[in-house]
Formats: C-alpha cells, structure tokens, sequence
C-alpha cells in the first residue's frame, strides 16, 4: 500500500524531479531535497544582466518519449515552450541539411541527398553508413570496445562527412570526443532519432529557461498531490536505522524514509552514502567516472541582431553551436554559444576566449556590434565522459531500498535529460513495482 510508503529523493535535476512526479501521480508520500534554491541541477535557469539564461543551452530531440510524457503529465504545454524544426544542420557557407517532412526513412534519406555542401560520393557515403548500422539493428559486434572514430574509419566515412556531420553529432549527443566517445552509444542515439519515425529526429528547442521548462511544473505538480519539495536544503549523509533510513541535514535530521532515491550527479553521491559499507564496490565504480565540460558563453547585443535561423552549427573554429535567444525565448539580441567536450579552447583565458567567439559571430552576422554584455559559464564537469569503457551503476543497490536515479545510471543514452529523465522514471517503478497489486 502506498501509505506503507514514505520516500525521500536527494537532488530536484530532471532526474529527481521525474522520479517525484511518477510517485506523486500514484499518491506516493514523498519529500525532494535539493541543496540549491533553483531546481533543475545542471539544467537551469541564471538570472544574469536582467535576463533569464540557462547554465546551458539545450537541444531536446523528439527522440525523448520520457521527458515529453512527464512534462505533458505535470502540465507542460509541449507544442508551445518547445520549437519542434525538422533535423537541420546548417552551417553558413559549407552545409545545408534539413530533413524534410516525410515518412520515415524518406526524410533522412531525402534530407541528406538533398544536402547543399556535400558532393554525391559524400552523400551516398553518408547513407551507405547507416544501412550498414541498420543491417546490425545498432548493435556493434565489438560491443563496448570501439570509438565512434574506430568506427568511422572502418566504415570509410570520408573527412567532410565526419566533419559536418558525425562528429558535430556525437560530440552534441555523448559530449565526448569522438577518439574516446563510445560507438555503442553513438550507434544508440542514432538509432532511437535519425534511423527511427520522423518526430523522433526532430529538434525541440525550449522557448523558455531550463528551470521553468520542466523542474518548476514539476514541483507544483508533486505539491498539488502531497508532496513535499525543499529547497535550498543541503542533505550531508544517509544512514540506515532499523525502522528506515535517516538524512541527516544541515541543522537537523529527517526520517524516517522507506526508501531513499539519490538523484544527485555522480561527483556528489560519494559524500552522501560513504558510510554505508554495502555501497563500497557501488563508489569504486563511480570514482573511475571521468567527466566532460561545455562552456556557454551569452552575448547580450543590441536588439536589432539576430541570425538567420534559431540555431546554427559552425565548424572548423572554436563554438560549435550559436542560438539566438531573442528568436526561441523572446529576448531580442541576445546569442549563446556552445562549446562541447574538451578542447585547445580551454587553454584561452576567459576575456580572449569571449573575444575568439565574438569574432566567429561577427563572420556569420554582417557588421556585428560590439556586445553590451557577455557572460560565460563554464560547467566543467556537465556529463561523465560517454567512452566504452565507463561503468554505469544500476538503479538498484546493493542496499535494499536504496536507489540511484541521474544520468550516469545504466541505461541506453549518454548524459541527458532523457537519460535522467528515463532513471528517474526507473526508480519510481521499481518502487511502485513493489507494492502489492490491487
Ligand atoms: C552545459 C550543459 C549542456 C547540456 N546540453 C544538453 C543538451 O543539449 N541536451 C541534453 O539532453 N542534455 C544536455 N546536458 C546534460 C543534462 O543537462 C544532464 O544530463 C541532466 O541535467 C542531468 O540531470 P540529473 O538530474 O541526473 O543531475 P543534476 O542535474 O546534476 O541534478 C542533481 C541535483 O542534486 C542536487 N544536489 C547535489 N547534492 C545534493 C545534496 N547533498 N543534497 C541535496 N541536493 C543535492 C543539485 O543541486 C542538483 O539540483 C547538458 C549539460 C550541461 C551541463
């Protein structure tokens, strides 16, 4: 019965906030701890030069099932705080490639032979690689041991078509360089959106900020039905009582719970449970995670600028990805750029690494002003590092009613808000799996 039930979750990211809006759905008592008085983890809002910014800029794919049926759940109008535009990627002067509105394979078919800035041979080798990917239904033989690079090569993909292609992909997607990304995984994400239905390929862009898009409906949601969330509410240690579990927090401790779920990233799980000696091989494994950056930079220009298209690809420099804030969240003038993965740019010092970008902006943007304002933010520990060789953790422990949610558990995607998204909703059911039917 779900009055037996009192569950807490440690972290208020898409993957305790998803966790908490399954059981409230089911009436299942429950308080969310977060330490920040902002919900959302590594997706949310910064409230910086009089505008609402994210830590980050992120692409939703129509690929997330989860994500898009938790946030309809909590009320989340989809069709109007997500852009959906068909798969594009445009990079000025070298690459147009949009996927047009037709059934699946059509649209990735037609949008690649379709493609401006890449010659025939170019093309059909594109194709070429995902029949053969489609012939193996995904799965590599090697399993986990190749790169996304290995792969490349041994399927003889010529260097335009990694470049503008494949690369952008997989350092978009598993936020990893492709020497050391996991072809699995990058097999994976191409199989759940390019190779999958139409919808699943396409971009959704939020029109509003990370915080507001998912985590705070979420929130009202739980309350609505019961739920407690406390915010700005550090928890330091979980232990374990005879009749539940016990958090000890800042100033006082809260209990008892029947079951615990740690929705926090991997870097912070250790502090919270190292007194738990069933969980020792648990933190061996995650203290061998290696972790990626990305850096944001916002420029604030004045409010005539604007790009072409809400969000464009640029290779060969130093971002790889420029948003236009003003088209997607209505405030005029304002671009992001997004630089994944590690890379010679962390090397620059802060002010001339903004200068660098301003620079690249000023090559797509005819007679480009100087910024009003700009405001970088590196998050240098943003995803694990997605290689074949990471060990991601089960959602449950050795420790009976102990469970992990976040993007670093098991499953099938990289770092994500669906891969959160999809622990978050694994915890909840594997609680609720435990009641008694009826
Ligand atoms: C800059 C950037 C860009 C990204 N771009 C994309 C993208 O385009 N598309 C995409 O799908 N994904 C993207 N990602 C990845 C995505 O943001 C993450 O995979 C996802 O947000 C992780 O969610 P989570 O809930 O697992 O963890 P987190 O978001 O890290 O949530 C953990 C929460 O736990 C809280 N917490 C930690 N310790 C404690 C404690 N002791 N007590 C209480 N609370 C605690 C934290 O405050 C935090 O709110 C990006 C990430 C970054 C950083």
């Amino acid at each position: 019965m779900a009055q037996n039930l009192n569950v807490a979750i440690i972290g208020g990211g898409y993957a305790g906030m998803a966790a908490a809006a399954e059981l409230a759905a089911k009436r299942v008592p429950l308080t969310l701890f977060d330490s920040s008085r902002v919900l959302g983890g590594r997706a949310r809002v910064v409230e910086a030069h009089g505008c609402r910014l994210d830590n980050g800029l992120h692409i939703l794919l129509g690929a997330y099932r989860e994500t898009l049926r938790l946030m309809r759940l909590v009320g989340v109008d989809t069709g109007k705080l997500l852009l959906r535009l068909p798969l594009t990627m445009s990079y000025p002067g070298q690459l147009h490639l949009s996927a047009p509105h037709l059934p699946a394979p059509l649209h990735l078919l037609l949008g690649l032979l379709s493609a401006r800035g890449l010659s025939w041979r170019e093309k059909l080798a594109a194709i070429r690689f995902m029949q053969a990917l489609k012939r193996c239904h995904f799965k590599l033989a090697e399993g986990g041991s190749v790169t996304v690079a290995d792969l490349l090569s041994a399927q003889a993909q010529p260097q335009r078509v990694c470049d503008l292609l494949w690369l952008p992909l997989c350092v978009a997607a598993l936020n990893t360089p492709p020497q050391s990304a996991s072809a699995q995984v990058f097999c994976n994400v191409l199989r759940d959106s390019l190779a999958a239905q139409r919808e699943a390929s396409d971009m959704l862009l939020p029109r509003t900020d990370l915080t507001s898009l998912f985590p705070d409906l979420a929130a009202a949601y739980v309350a609505a039905r019961g739920g407690e969330i406390l915010r700005n509410t550090p928890i330091r240690k979980i232990s374990r009582e005879d009749d539940g579990f016990v958090l000890q927090g800042t100033s006082h401790d809260f209990g008892r719970y029947s079951h615990v779920i740690t929705a926090v990233a991997p870097y912070h799980l250790a502090a919270l449970v190292d007194a738990l000696p069933q969980l020792a091989s648990l933190l061996e494994a995650v203290a061998a995670i290696r972790y990626q950056p990305i850096i944001t930079c916002h420029f604030g220009y004045p409010p005539e600028v604007r790009l072409p298209l809400p969000m464009l690809g640029h290779a060969h420099g130093i971002m790889q990805w420029l948003f236009d804030r003003g088209q997607l969240c209505g405030t005029p003038g304002v671009l992001a750029a997004v630089i994944s993965a590690q890379g010679r740019h962390l090397e620059l010092p802060r002010e001339a690494l903004l200068r660098a970008i301003h620079a690249e902006i000023a090559g797509i943007v005819p007679n480009l002003p100087a910024p009003l304002w700009s405001h970088l933010i590196n998050e240098k520990r943003a995803t694990f590092a997605c290689t074949p060789s990471v060990r991601r953790p089960a959602t449950r422990t050795a420790l009976p009613g102990l469970l992990l949610a976040g993007d670093y558990v098991s499953g099938d995607y990289p770092a994500t808000l669906e891969g959160a998204v999809r622990s978050g909703v694994a915890t909840a059911a594997s609680i609720l799996g435990e009641l008694p039917a009826g």
